[in-house]
């Protein structure tokens, strides 16, 4: 098979699919094509593990000549000069990017509802969200339109979408990932990972775009392990498996927590060994990631002023002018919730009382993932509280919204990595449950392997 025949075939399932998922903010139809063929006509060369594979980039990762929008108006016409170190690396692999994925704007929120260009729709049921942020990307994959496709995890945004689409996502390890060209949100939280349909794609792929570069200096200097050709379903025998309790409580829907449970016992047939545990501050984990990410994102997105980039007002005064129309127009709701929220959080007399009283608790919350993982290799529960929602239901209701993350935001705060897979479907709605595993900082592998039995 040729590169082209595999770009045509992505395109062709795009088609098909477009018109009801709306997975994608702009299309790479032509480019796409034109690399395939150029791949065709020069061969394939030794180190280009990806060559010709078709795979698609969240739209707040820089392309260079391709729009990238972060979904928002504000960059509605911004094209990059640059590429992103992962889309860099994945070009120099040989792979093809057949187009930029929708997300919540500025990968603020959990539904993909917030994109300036439309709602993405859950190829499982098209009345139902696909998650979020990366909705667009886990969309893409499970309507079959790539294999693979790039999201960002600020507090779930990889994981969430994954388990209401029935895929797999892998937010790894913070600092594994170099950020470089990545539209920046909570920049202590945000991790680049994959999208995908197998556990051993992801980890292919994951190699792939991982390890430490000039541009991040939190990019870490950790060895990149072969992840793929680590694979072990064998060591999942005499795994040391954490449940807190808080992630299988009936905080959590019957339907999600029962296929949850069968996974469980299906890792213990195996000779996993299984054992209750407490992550006590859980429960802190929605207010502290809300205060501290809306704050890094109220200063990341200070740069959006009308001069620099993208969307400026028209009809304005003065300079200021220039700022507050092009913010005031240029901005979705959800976007400027956050911006008030963390300059809030930041403001002089506030400061104490919230981003302070935040990054604190942020610190309890780290130090209970230390704890369970001095005895035990890898934590499981639920990925989301529900399967995915109806489009519309928690749209209205923000803290609604948030608390859907409540499972997610935690690996964020203490920077740890995880990871969503298809455990099986809801009795109730026949949607797909999604079962989350949990770390420790560089230990991908682990999470890899424990998947693997599930594939
Ligand atoms: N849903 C969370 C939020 O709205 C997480 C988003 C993300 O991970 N980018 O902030």
């Amino acid at each position: 098979v040729t590169a082209t025949e595999l770009v045509e075939a992505s395109l062709k399932r795009m088609d098909a699919t477009e018109a009801d998922v709306n997975a994608f903010v702009n299309r790479n139809d032509e480019a796409a094509l034109k690399q395939a063929q150029a791949l065709d006509a020069a061969g394939i060369k030794e180190d280009q593990l990806l060559a010709g594979i078709p795979l698609a980039v969240k739209d707040n990762i820089l392309t260079q000549g391709l729009t990238t929008t972060a979904s928002s108006k504000m960059l509605e016409h911004f094209t990059p000069v640059f590429d992103a170190t992962v889309v860099e690396k994945l070009n120099q692999a040989g792979a093809i990017n057949v187009g930029k994925t929708n997300l919540d704007e500025f990968a603020m929120g959990s539904s993909t509802e917030t994109s300036y260009f439309g709602t993405t729709k859950n190829p499982w049921d098209l009345t139902r969200v696909p998650g979020g942020s990366s909705g667009g990307s886990a969309a893409a994959v499970a309507a079959g339109d790539v294999l693979g496709a790039l999201g960002t995890d600020t507090g779930g945004s990889i994981r969430m979408p994954s388990a209401f689409n029935g895929v797999v996502g892998m937010k790894p390890t913070y600092g594994r990932v170099s950020r470089w060209g990545v539209i920046a949100f909570g920049s202590s939280f945000d991790q680049v990972g994959w999208i995908t349909r197998t556990v051993k794609d992801n980890a292919i792929l994951m190699s792939a775009i991982s390890g430490q570069d000039d541009h991040d200096m939190t990019s870490s200097h950790q060895a990149v392990p072969d992840f793929a050709a680590g694979l072990d379903e064998a060591s999942v025998k005499g795994l040391r498996i954490a449940v807190p309790k808080e992630y299988v409580s009936d905080a959590i829907d019957e339907d999600v927590r029962e296929v949850i449970e069968a996974g469980l016992k299906h890792l213990e047939s195996l000779g996993a060994i299984v054992d209750e545990v407490s992550l006590p501050h859980t429960k802190y984990g929605v207010p502290v990631y809300y205060i501290l990410a809306s704050s890094e994102a109220s200063s990341n997105l200070q740069r959006f002023d009308g001069i620099r980039y993208g969307f400026r007002a028209d009809d304005v005064k003065n300079l200021e002018d220039v700022y507050v129309k092009t913010r005031s127009e240029g901005f979705g709701e959800e976007v400027k919730r956050r911006i008030m929220l963390g300059t809030f959080s930041l403001s002089a007399g506030f400061y104490d009382a919230y981003f302070n009283k935040a990054a604190k608790v942020r610190r309890l919350i780290a130090q209970d993932f230390e704890k369970v993982f001095e005895d035990h290799d890898v934590i499981i529960g639920a990925t989301g509280v529900s399967t995915a929602f109806k489009i519309g239901e928690d749209i209205d209701d923000p803290k609604k919204m948030y608390y859907n993350d409540i499972l997610t935001v935690t690996a964020n705060l203490a920077g740890v990595p995880a990871m969503s897979i298809p455990a099986g479907f809801s009795k109730k709605n026949g949607m797909p449950v999604g079962m989350q595993l949990i770390g420790k900082k560089y230990d991908e592998q682990t999470l890899y392997n424990t998947a693997y039995v599930f594939e």
